[in-house]
């Protein structure tokens, strides 16, 4: 018979197309749903079986808990892709929000004189802050915006910066702020992709965090990398992942794997080219929606050249960044919750209540309903 298919929440009918009213556009959330497609398209060549006896021991052949034909392949699609080089140690992650308090901890580990101040500019990814906090330590405590070193004595303190390049939620490639010999970074490259920008250089930092998340969309595979430059950064990194787990399932590795091994295929032409189609053609739409409104607004994004694409491309971030213009609609995330849509509060990244942050790596219907909402809050309000 015919399969049965859930209609995603804000729709109902015989075949899904019709808005439940009143139902809120809910673009809060950065799963990267938009991938869908794609990988609906490639069921087949994508799945992963795995036998009963298969991949059953704490190691593989070799001893350790990390696939080498994993990390094989992860360097395979960087130097496609020329999004980083890979001449480093590699270790991995639960997500990479796993090696982000790996490398707070192995980076605060080389200060004698602790706590190293972890900072990063705003408007930053909140796990930064929330993240540091909750694992609080005598080694680093989170200090928030990189120019908030107050103190005179602050200046002198070791820092650790995070760089978010292009920037959660604001998509703007970004370089360390802070200079000096006592400022170590760690490069969060989770949207270094041809789907969100035009890649223009290798990045060759010396800690440099990806994630299978924004790559190919699998978030609940839970599976990130980082390339790190310096050995003994390595081995704390290392330890810091067999000590909390053991390193990162095998079957997730598994299909990483297979994951990865579809992204080669034709080059990486496919997944990148269906990639920065949507969201560009999502950018697109949302900045006509507002191009008229004198009330409402968004982030300006800087074509960027791209070596992937070979040529100057058109912005595709992930987010919007979302701006009330008028005082009276300073609380930002209420006027558009009243306007049928649910963002992520600006302050959560350390910014004014003006902002917030939309989601744009949605499912396609999510986002069409964005749109709509959009476009009758202008109609209505200007
Ligand atoms: N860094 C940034 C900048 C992110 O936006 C995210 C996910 N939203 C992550 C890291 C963590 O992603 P994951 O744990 O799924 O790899």
């Amino acid at each position: 018979g015919m399969p049965v298919c859930e209609c995603n929440s804000c729709f109902g009918g015989p075949n899904c197309s019709e808005v439940i009213a009143g139902c809120p556009a809910d673009v809060n959330s950065g799963d990267p749903l938009f991938l869908e497609p794609f990988w609906m398209q490639r069921a087949a060549s994508s799945a992963v079986l795995i036998a009963g006896w298969h991949r059953m021991s704490y190691s593989f052949n070799d001893n350790s808990s990390i696939s080498q034909e994993l990390e094989k392949h992860i360097r395979k699609v960087h130097a496609m892709v020329k999004n980083a080089v890979t001449d480093r140690f590699i270790v991995f992650g639960a997500g990479s929000t796993q090696l982000l308090n790996a490398a707070v901890h192995a980076l605060s580990m080389d200060n004698s004189s602790p706590p190293s101040a972890v900072v990063a500019s705003v408007p930053f990814y909140p796990s930064y802050k929330q993240q540091t906090d909750f694992f609080s330590s005598l080694g680093y405590k989170f200090y928030g915006d990189t120019s908030m070193r107050k103190n005179p004595s602050d200046v002198l303190m070791n820092a650790i910066e995070f760089v978010t390049s292009p920037n959660n939620p604001d998509g703007k490639l970004r370089k360390k702020v802070l200079k000096g010999e006592s400022v170590r970074a760690i490069h969060d490259h989770a949207y270094y992709w041809p789907h969100f920008t035009g890649i223009p250089t290798p990045a060759d930092e010396d800690i440099m965090i990806f994630t299978l998340s924004k790559l190919t969309g699998h978030a609940g595979t839970r599976f990130g990398w980082a390339l790190i430059k310096d050995e003994a950064v390595y081995r704390r990194m290392l330890t810091y992942s067999d000590e909390s787990c053991y390193g990162v399932s095998r079957d997730t590795q598994v299909r990483a794997l297979k994951l990865l091994k579809v992204v080669l295929e034709g080059e990486g032409r496919e997944l990148f080219t269906f990639g920065y189609k949507t969201m560009k053609d999502r950018w697109e739409k949302l900045s006509q929606a507002l191009s008229f409104s004198k009330l409402f607004s968004i982030q300006d994004i800087a074509p960027v050249y791209c070596s992937f694409f070979q040529g100057i491309r058109d912005p595709s971030p992930a987010f919007a960044w979302f701006k009330c213009e008028r005082e009276e609609d300073k609380d930002c995330y209420t006027v558009l919750r009243d306007a049928g849509i649910i963002g992520r509060k600006g302050t959560l990244f350390g910014a004014e209540s003006c902002y917030v942050r939309l989601s744009l790596i949605t499912r396609q219907d999510d986002f069409e309903l964005l749109l709509r909402q959009i476009n009758k809050l202008v109609a209505e309000k200007g």
